[in-house]
């Protein structure tokens, strides 16, 4: 069984930075990653802030070619699901479903998922008008009416991009104000085909083959609506991915792991980054500089444990 330097655990922005990076160090560097490379960045449609795009760049664009890079210089990938990671003397193993590993070094780049809002009817209509991906689900929604639930800059971002397909978007927001960034809300407010629903919650999803309405209630009064549409899109935050190490690392109460500006967890080998990580940005650019680090910091260890 060979043993690795490092292992990533996540193939979003953070963990394919830290392969670029750990790879580029010459350390035997493996990626595992469950589903398809790229994590939420690669299920935006475009993202307008990562530096160096001076037109912004699509966000299944940008993670391919974060993803090439990586192979480029070496990282291994693998398509596995980790389901427990143990500390040993001189190494951690991790069992996944295809098998064990072994590696010097941890990097848990686990990322988020979609939130759900909990509501009857949004699990029996997923996949048949209840979405949480508008870049893979919009463009079956042309020339129909499509709600979007939430007020970040997430919620904002995909109701703009349904504009191009559907012929209303409503967005469902439980406040009287948008957390969204000002230049994002200021698009909102101007487009026509956008209305906002304030201080209003979705109750209930119903439909017969696929959705066709909604129930929201406004929070103040109380009174329930019916709103007749054909898509839900989902985006009301995320939640970290860190049940694997719960029981290994410090954790905030919230879920997300606890490191330092040098992606050090609570254990010594194990480092965390991107939106893992308890911290204040969860960004595309705040990923790769975490990646970045968490690499280094893992290249440092490993140089100061050596066996004489
Ligand atoms: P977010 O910023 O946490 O916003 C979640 C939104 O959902 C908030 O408006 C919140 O309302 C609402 N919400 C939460 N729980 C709800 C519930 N149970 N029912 C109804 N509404 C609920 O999440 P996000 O928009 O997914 O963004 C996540 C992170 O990624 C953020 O840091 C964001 O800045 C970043 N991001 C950045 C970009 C970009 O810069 N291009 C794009 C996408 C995401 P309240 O406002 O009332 O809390």
């Amino acid at each position: 069984m060979s043993l690795y330097d490092v292992t990533i655990i996540g193939g979003g922005p953070a963990g394919l930075t830290a392969g670029i990076y750990a790879a580029r160090a010459a350390l035997k560097t493996l990626l595992l990653e469950m589903g398809m490379p790229g994590g939420l960045a690669a299920s935006t449609e475009f993202i307008e802030n990562y530096p160096g795009f001076a037109k912004g760049v699509g966000g299944p664009e940008l993670m391919m070619q974060m993803d090439a890079q990586a192979r480029r210089f070496g990282t291994e990938m693998q398509s596995a699901t980790a389901e427990s990671i143990e500390a040993g003397e001189d190494y951690f193993t991790i069992n996944t479903d295809e098998g064990v590993i072994t590696t010097k070094t941890v990097i848990l780049a686990t990322g988020a998922q979609p939130q759900k809002l909990n509501v009857p009817g949004e699990e029996e209509f997923h996949g048949r008008g209840v979405s949480y991906c508008a870049t893979c689900d919009g463009a079956f929604f042309k020339d129909k009416e499509v709600a979007v639930v939430g007020g970040g800059d997430s919620a904002i971002e995909e109701a703009l991009y349904l504009t191009k397909f559907a012929s209303k978007v409503h967005i469902i927001h439980r406040r009287g104000e948008l957390r969204a960034t000002k230049i994002l809300q200021r698009r909102a407010m101007d487009n026509q085909k956008i209305i906002l629903h304030w201080n209003s919650v979705v109750e209930k999803v119903s439909g017969e083959a696929t959705v066709n309405e909604i129930t929201v209630k406004d929070v103040h009064s109380e009174e329930t609506r019916p709103l007749a549409v054909n898509g839900i899109f989902v985006y009301v935050g995320t939640r970290p991915v860190s049940d694997l190490v719960a029981e290994l690392i410090e954790l905030d109460e919230q879920g997300y792991i606890i490191a330092d500006e040098n992606m050090h967890t609570s254990r010594q080998g194990i480092f965390a980054a991107g939106d893992i990580r308890q911290k204040i940005l969860r960004q595309v650019v705040t990923a790769v500089a975490d990646g970045a680090l968490a690499a280094v910091s893992a290249e440092k260890y490993i140089e100061n444990h050596k066996k004489s």
